[in-house]
């Protein structure tokens, strides 16, 4: 199957033929080709971007509402191919992209189409005068996503880009076209004005970079790593491109010495290893109260030596491949590197797989490995693995457990676990993040507030964020009689 750009409705190789190989981690097997598309093609499809936006933003936003809808019905409609699709992309279970990434996806668009329904008009009154606040496109939108959460992260771009009758050129990681294509799909089935939707593949340097140094682009919504986030940056800053940036992070899962043990270890295992610890929000940093350390620690051993971490088509896999080779090998360097700075790998390191279905050889598969001994100032435990890879680290105190948590550059995400929520509740607001969970992880509701602080990134996307990101405020002040 073969990724080609999708421009002013039209399914097209790149201006100059050439294409990448795309692989299924999960097996090295070659699926089919990717466009390589370089600053000609960004071209076209901001051309495109730019002749449909005005009868795109004419619209009343309830209308691009119901082509919100008509997107969430395709996708919905064809949510097995796309499951199939994300699991033969990213070599991810192809029970977690059913449930997850193909759900969110869907989602997402009817997220935001219910969420416009329930806008109120923003009306200031004053003694002499009554203020209006219209929500104006920005215009044509860049919108550079990663490969961990596919079309789930380019749709919760897409979706609200598209709601505030923006035009949107948008390039998803080379290592997992296939779904961006799959929404092109759907919006060419459905009939979606041509040029409201483009999609460029190709590589970030080559691609994204044409995107962000385009002068009709207007915002940058950028999902990825940090130090690609700070080139970004960088780029956007001096043509005042308004940026959001969504970045990397080195999660605590903090278990006070009240935490009801069972649902903390589940809990922690989770949070640690969904999608093999590939999702930024991963509580790769396990802290755990010293009185039940070892409790808790021996309990977190066992679940983790029972997982199947096998094939991805195996029902019962609950960890498939990582993303590529290149990508296992970092993950196995920062193994080394714990054993190195003096952790001991109480379990996993090692390729050996189980599971109903025996995994390929090829395929980039790794145990989930759990490491204990280190100092929490390690380079293992402060900087991103983005893999099946947690420390453990204990705490004699709550103040502790704070310090600890604070103790990286990054500030996304962490979770804790108590029976005790007040306490918890006041815990998690000394720490330097943008979520924090009580006694759960991942439960998302989409009209909260989602990014993060420090090196995490910079603004928040999320119901009336998100809206916010994707539109300029104009204020009319008219003065009464
Ligand atoms: P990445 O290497 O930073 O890539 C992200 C995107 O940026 C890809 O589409 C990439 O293209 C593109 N890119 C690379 N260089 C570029 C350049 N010079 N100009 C413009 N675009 C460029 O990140 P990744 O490895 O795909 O994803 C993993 C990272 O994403 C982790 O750090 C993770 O924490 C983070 N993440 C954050 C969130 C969040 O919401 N905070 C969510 C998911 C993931 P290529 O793929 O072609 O290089």
């Amino acid at each position: 199957m073969n990724a080609l750009n999708f421009i002013n409705g039209v399914f097209v190789d790149a201006t100059d033929g050439q294409t990448l190989t795309n692989l299924n981690p999960a097996t090295g097997q070659t699926i089919g080709t990717i466009a390589r598309s370089k600053d000609s093609d960004v071209e076209e499809a901001v051309k495109a971007a730019a002749s449909a936006q005005e009868a795109w933003s004419s619209l009343d936003m309830l209308e691009r509402a119901t082509w919100l809808d008509r997107l969430a019905d395709g996708l919905e409609a064809r949510k097995e191919e796309l499951a199939h699709r994300e699991s033969r992309d990213t070599g991810k279970p192809l029970a977690l992209a059913r449930r997850v990434d193909a759900q969110r996806s869907i989602d997402n668009f009817r997220f935001f189409a219910d969420f416009a329904r329930n806008q109120e008009p923003e009306v200031f009154e004053m003694r002499d005068a009554t203020n209006f606040v219209h929500r104006n496109p920005v215009g044509t939108v860049g919108l550079i996503t990663p490969w961990n959460l596919p079309l789930y992260l380019l749709s919760w771009k897409v979706a609200p880009a598209l709601l505030m009758g923006n035009t949107v050129v948008a390039k998803p990681s080379e290592l997992t076209p296939l779904t961006a294509n799959l929404m092109c799909e759907v919006a060419s089935e459905i009939g979606l004005p041509s040029g409201v939707l483009n999609v460029v593949h190709g590589y970030g340097p080559e691609v994204g970079q044409a995107i962000l140094d385009h002068p009709s682009i207007r915002a940058i919504s950028f999902t990825g790593g940090t130090a690609t986030g700070r080139h970004v940056a960088a780029s956007a800053a001096p043509m005042f491109k308004k940026l959001s940036l969504e970045l990397g992070g080195k999660n605590a899962t903090i278990i006070l010495d009240d935490a009801d043990l069972d649902v903390a270890v589940n809990g922690a295992l989770r949070a640690g290893f969904t999608n093999g610890g590939q999702v930024c929000l991963c509580g790769s940093r396990i802290l755990v109260h010293a009185s039940i350390a070892e409790k808790f620690t021996s309990k977190l051993i066992q679940l983790v030596d029972e997982m199947i971490c096998g094939s991805p088509e195996d029902e019962s896999t609950q960890i498939g491949a990582l993303i590529s080779q290149e990508h296992m090998e970092k993950v196995e360097s920062y193994i080394q590197l714990g054993i190195e700075e003096g952790g001991n790998v109480l379990t996993g390191g090692t390729r050996e797989m189980t599971g109903q279905v025996g995994p390929s050889p090829e395929g980039a598969f790794l145990r989930p490995t759990v490491i204990d001994g280190l100092q929490h100032t390690s380079r293992t435990a402060t900087e991103e693995i983005f893999g099946p890879v947690v420390t453990i680290h204990r705490f004699e105190s709550d103040e502790e457990a704070i310090e600890i948590a604070n103790s990286t550059e990054y500030g996304l995400a962490g979770s804790i676990w108590s029976n005790d929520t007040d306490r918890a509740h006041k815990i998690a607001q000394k720490i330097q993040t943008g979520i924090v969970w009580v006694n759960t992880w991942l439960h998302r509701d989409l009209r909260t507030p989602f990014g993060g602080v420090k090196n995490s990134g910079l603004g928040r996307e999320g119901g009336a964020w998100s809206l916010g990101f994707f539109s300029e405020p104009l204020n009319v002040c008219i003065k009464h009689d």
